[in-house]
């Protein structure tokens, strides 16, 4: 039998918190349960915010844990061509078309239409709102013209074309997690598993590509799992909704799908989501204020 893969994908893009300890530490733990692999992967799409100094920080935080990753770690800016020549086959399928609008005027579109409609704006699982598909219905010959002539683009996804294409059902395998015993009273192991039903649609038309990289969370998401052979993906519960989406994309490219565990996520004293108050929750920061990498784990529930 091959061994189960696990992974900690996080973004270079701030420093990594009390959160991305949990999901790293708990990926660790299974992997060894398993008698897995344990994959580490910079997700440095976004060439505004990934900075090298921060990359440097997710391996020194993780190293000062304890956590060891087989190496090289994998980096998504190595990938983009992979990415982008996805990108062209969705396209030529007739499952992506660019989109040339800005937040600006999506965000005014769908607000004129919740006024005229009297109905409220409707969003994504994200919040963002629901995109209304104007530019789909672009004919093809003048999308081209405005990219040749350097207009500014994303690229979406055509839910109904996709749909028509993989009609589903789409459902995700998702496994529990258990406290385990014989390691300690705090180790964990795989638990039940079970099938959830996927609904990507409530994505609307989702981004696959961003204006300024040929890809999107999304979309290298689901292609680096498959090329890393991931069998496990275990993150936290804030990309549940994502994996409706990651679910489509697999059955769309023809990709393996893993396995997913999605864990509560760790909040402040206040109940906040860690990402929005980071400063105060970064390693870095506990570990300046002399926090040993053992006192951090056991307060997170590992041994
Ligand atoms: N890179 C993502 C993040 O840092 C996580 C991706 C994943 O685990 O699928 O939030």
């Amino acid at each position: 039998m091959t061994r189960p893969v696990f992974r900690f994908a996080p973004s270079p893009n701030g420093r990594l918190h009390l959160g991305h300890a949990y999901s790293a530490l708990l990926n660790e733990d299974l992997a060894r349960d398993m008698g897995g692999r344990l994959l580490l992967r910079i997700e440095d799409i976004d060439p505004g915010r990934s900075r090298p100094d921060l990359v440097a920080a997710i391996h020194d935080d993780l190293a000062w844990l304890g956590l060891h990753f087989e190496t090289p770690a994998r980096r998504q800016s190595a990938h983009l061509e992979t990415y982008r020549a996805a990108i062209g086959t969705l396209a030529a399928r007739g499952l992506a078309y660019p989109c040339f609008c800005s937040r600006g005027i999506i965000a005014g579109a769908v607000q004129a239409e919740a006024e005229r409609s009297g109905r409220p704006a409707p969003s994504d699982p994200d919040g963002a709102p629901l995109y209304p598909g104007s530019c789909r219905r672009i004919p093809a010959v003048e999308a081209r013209t405005r990219r040749e002539a350097g207009a500014p683009h994303t690229w979406r996804l055509d839910m109904a074309r996709v749909l028509a294409v993989a009609p589903g059902p789409h459902a995700i395998r998702t496994f529990a997690v258990e406290a385990g015993e014989g390691r300690g009273p705090l180790a964990y192991r795989i638990g039940a598993e079970a099938v959830e039903p996927a609904d990507p649609a409530r994505w609307g038309d989702p981004v696959i590509a961003r204006r300024d990289v040929p890809t999107s969370y999304h979309l290298a998401v689901v292609m680096d799992d498959a090329a890393q052979g991931v069998t496990h993906v275990v993150r936290g519960a804030d990309l549940r909704a994502s994996t409706d989406l990651h679910a489509l994309l697999q059955a769309l490219i023809g990709l393996p799908a893993p396995r997913y565990h999605h864990h509560a996520l760790i909040r402040d004293a206040s109940g906040a989501k860690l990402a929005k108050s980071r400063g105060s929750q970064a390693l870095a920061d506990l570990r300046a204020a002399g926090e040993s990498p053992d006192s951090i784990r056991r307060s997170l529930g590992f041994a």
